[in-house]
């Protein structure tokens, strides 16, 4: 007889694991897959994580942080550069010790978690997997699809999860020692030279380690995102030594449908990471509390309200950035340069502690008759 579980979550990244521990307070069965035998590892991230994105959500531990940030330090394609002073704005986390400890979160509450199983398929309502060089099945009343940018929970369950050229920022990205950084300040680099139709970053581990990478559109260039990563780190780091190399997507897409009557995509298998700074940690928790929230209602026999939930806590704002990334994406160099005078004037000498993205877009196109005919619709 197969073991049965009320729910199986397919993936222990930070969606996958926030779901569990949420099910599992509830007193649900659960079940959670994981492919490989280390969580948290391997990782595609450069583990930025914005205080706002996350409050109400997740209370961020002192022993998962890396560096506190002060604010960020924001770099034109011209070379210029201003700082935005916005103290506790975020953390670089350690994803080694973060996404071991949301697992570890759940299986105090009782979920069950199986690592090196790899789930291979779904068939009726049973999770078909690899296990110990055999093919296993657990039953289920409700799966969570946890899986990741290459998800095929959606796939198994009539869901078009697929991405085009448009609809992915292709990344790379090393981590880098023996360099010298300010580490309270996250470096944002933009321009067609670092990252066409995307941006550049370093984000500080210590004073001399950084996670450095880009995350490019290939719909913008021919040319692959780590040639792009090679050269400015040969400009900018020509000491640095490489302790890891990361390569990667981040999806940019909204999809027509995300869940079914027994199962739900979290995170980016449900394609909820940020269009525009490629930020998926925050939204994968999100989307996996609110996934698991919901499946427990429909568990106990309650009404659901998944749908409204997803869309107030998280697609408005996906919505919304993808407009303005469509925008973004039409950008020049030089309409960066009018931007970034426009952002220093705004952001240049003060301490903030909100940024409304809104009133921003706002400001900078009624600030430039040129950007505002590139987004004149962003504004009605
Ligand atoms: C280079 C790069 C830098 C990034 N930097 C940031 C950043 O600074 N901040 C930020 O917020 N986001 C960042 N992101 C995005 C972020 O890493 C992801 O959005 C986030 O990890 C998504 O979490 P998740 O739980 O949905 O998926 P994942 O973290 O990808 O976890 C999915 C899990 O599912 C497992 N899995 C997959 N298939 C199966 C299967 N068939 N059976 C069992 N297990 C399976 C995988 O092993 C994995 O553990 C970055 C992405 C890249 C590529």
């Amino acid at each position: 007889m197969n073991e049965s579980f009320d729910l199986i979550i397919i993936g222990a990244g930070p969606a996958g694991s926030a779901a569990a521990f949420t099910a599992a307070q509830e007193g649900v069965s659960v079940l959670v897959l994981e492919e490989h035998p280390k969580i948290g590892v391997p990782l595609a991230c450069a583990e930025g994580l914005s205080r706002s994105t996350i409050e109400g959500y997740l209370q961020i531990q002192p022993d998962w942080v890396a560096q506190h940030l002060a604010g960020s330090i924001v770099r034109s394609p011209q070379g210029g550069e201003f700082t935005i002073e916005y103290p506790d704005v975020g953390w670089i986390l350690d994803r080694k010790k973060f996404d071991p400890a949301l697992a570890a979160i759940a299986e105090t509450h009782g979920a069950v978690l199986k690592k090196s199983v790899r789930a291979i398929g779904i068939q009726d309502n049973e999770v078909i997997v690899e296990e110990d060089g055999a093919t296993n099945k657990y039953l289920f009343r409700y799966v969570i699809g946890a899986d990741g940018i290459t998800s095929r929970v959606g796939r198994w369950m009539g869901i078009d999860t697929r991405l085009s050229t448009g609809e992915i920022e292709v990344c790379a990205e090393y981590m880098i020692s023996n360099i010298s950084v300010n580490p309270q300040y996250a470096y944002l680099i933009f321009g067609s030279k670092y990252a066409p139709g995307g941006y550049a970053w370093v984000f500080p581990k210590s004073e001399h380690a950084a996670n450095v990478g880009l995350g490019l559109s290939p719909s913008k260039t021919k040319e692959n995102a780590k040639s792009f990563l090679d050269r400015w780190i040969e400009e900018e780091f020509p000491d640095g030594q490489i302790e890891e190399r990361v390569f990667g997507g981040v999806p940019a897409k909204i999809l027509k449908r995300f869940s079914g009557n027994n199962f739900c995509l979290v995170g980016d298998a449900g394609r909820f990471a940020d269009p525009l700074s490629g930020a998926g940690i925050a939204n994968g928790i999100k989307s996996g509390v609110i996934a698991a929230r919901n499946a427990v209602r429909i568990l106990k026999g309650q009404k659901s309200r998944l749908e409204s939930e997803m869309k107030a806590e998280i697609l408005d704002e996906i919505r919304w950035h993808h407009r303005v990334r469509s925008v973004y994406m039409k950008l020049s160099d030089d309409d960066f340069k009018d931007i970034f005078e426009i952002a220093e004037k705004i952001f240049g000498g003060v301490t903030i502690t909100d940024i409304n993205t809104h009133q921003l877009v706002k400001h900078i196109l009624l600030s430039c008759p040129r950007l505002l005919k590139l987004g004149f619709k962003l504004l009605f």
